[in-house]
């Protein structure tokens, strides 16, 4: 089963993904993490993106499809959580192709719905485990007392560099100038799901776990 986890940044995309990675056995395919890799390899293609990441803004179509791409390749058995993207109509529409091209298709995709003030306030709080990546949040999901993660017991977290309010403000407009289209997009389709973003973690991850059930 492929899917897509559509919605603005702070909607929780990233958290439920893991969660599907733990229980399913699925891939996340998260081009933002992918990204934040190139960059701490230093390639050159690190290097032309990290200002444009760190402004809130998209980088290329070129770029994001080309990462999927070799994804898919290196995973011919599927499986996929599309997290962060697609982000625009282009991505949308070559998403769909290089699905048909390695003989998969689009099981859902998942609108994750959360009002903007939650959005500011979630991202503002958000950090996460240097090691293994789980995501806390300073209100609704404290780092433990003990100062360890829950899950790996390690020590260092980290804040992204372009979760404060100004990155933020961008990273909400080029979302509703050149994401929330796909909303419709898909409804058109006849593949758009859509949840409230806003509950607890586990109720929103039970939300998810009907739809996904029903569309097996
Ligand atoms: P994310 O971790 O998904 O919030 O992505 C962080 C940043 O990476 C975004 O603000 C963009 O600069 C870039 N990015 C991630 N995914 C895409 C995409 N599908 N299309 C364009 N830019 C992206």
């Amino acid at each position: 089963m492929n899917i897509i986890l559509l919605g603005p940044p702070g909607a929780g995309k990233g958290t439920q993904a893991r969660i599907l990675v733990a229980e399913r056995g699925m891939i996340q395919l998260s081009t933002g993490d992918m990204l934040r890799a190139a960059r701490s390899s230093g390639s050159e293609m690190g290097k032309r993106v990290a200002a444009i990441m760190d402004a809130g803004e998209l980088v290329t179509d070129e770029i994001v499809i080309g990462l999927i791409e070799e994804q898919l390749e290196a995973h011919p058995e599927g499986g996929f959580i599309f997290d962060g993207f697609p982000r625009t109509l282009g991505q949308a529409d070559a998403l769909g192709a290089l699905l048909e091209k390695h003989g998969m298709k689009l099981d859902a995709v998942i609108e994750m719905r959360v009002d903007d003030d939650a959005l500011v306030e979630r991202i503002t709080a958000r950090s996460t485990c240097a090691t293994c990546g789980e995501v806390y949040n300073d209100i609704t999901k404290p780092i433990p007392a003990d100062g360890k993660c829950a899950v790996c017991g390690g020590t260092e977290f980290k804040r992204r560099a372009d979760d404060n309010e100004e990155s933020l403000r961008t990273r909400l407009m080029e979302y509703y100038k050149k994401t929330s289209p796909l909303i419709g997009y898909y409804y058109a389709k006849g593949d758009l799901r859509t949840v409230n973003g806003l509950g607890e973690i586990d109720e929103v991850a039970a939300e998810i776990a009907k739809v996904l059930d029903s569309s097996a």
